[in-house]
């Protein structure tokens, strides 16, 4: 709030209305992508947050999540855990399933790729119900980890006003355009 960068952010998000299907306002961030200045400033933005935190676990949600977690956990000297779908990755993984409006999704994690007490954050592009974030902050847990922080570029109206998921603080950049 009060910061010019977040104005910039939110106007090279586009919107696309009824996709991927009626009703749906889908915020695109791959227009804010293709904005240099504005992509910088939104990594930037988490870099600054996180840097001081003692954070060695950046965990990136499937798949837009990866477009931002790897440039902030190589700024802040984290390493970089994607939680992807099913069937993704190859090794031994621990599995959340959570609840769709129309049936069930999974994250997986690979065993071993954090180490209990280890301090993490999840990063996603954007928070609706907090469902997919919630599955995150379980893996992260089940492993042993201390989940700090969700961080979305995007929060919609679901989440507004509400800013803990699952005990855990939810730090959001913009609204929906
Ligand atoms: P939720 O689990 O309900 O918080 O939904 C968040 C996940 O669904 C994120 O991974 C988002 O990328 C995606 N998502 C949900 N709603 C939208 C939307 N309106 N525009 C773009 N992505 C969305």
């Amino acid at each position: 709030k009060g910061d010019p960068r977040l104005e910039a952010i939110s106007r090279a998000i586009r919107v696309v209305p009824h996709f991927p299907k009626p009703g749906i306002m889908f915020q695109d961030i791959t227009t804010l992508l293709l904005d240099h200045k504005a992509f910088k400033d939104t990594v930037e933005i988490f870099v600054d947050r996180y840097r001081d935190m003692d954070i060695s676990v950046v965990a990136g949600v499937e798949a837009r999540g990866f477009m931002f977690g790897p440039s902030i956990a190589l700024a802040i000297g984290a390493k970089f855990v994607p939680l992807r779908k099913p069937r993704k990755l190859p090794g031994e993984v621990i599995s959340e399933e959570y609840v769709l409006e129309y049936g069930v999704d999974c994250l997986q994690m690979h065993v071993g790729a954090v180490q209990p007490g280890e301090r993490a954050i999840v990063i996603d592009d954007l928070v609706a119900t907090g469902g997919t974030l919630s599955a995150a902050i379980k893996l992260l847990e089940r492993a042993g980890a201390e989940v700090v922080e969700c961080g979305c570029v995007i929060g919609l109206p679901e989440t507004k006003g509400q800013c803990r998921l699952n005990g855990k603080p939810l730090y959001i950049l913009v609204g929906p355009r």
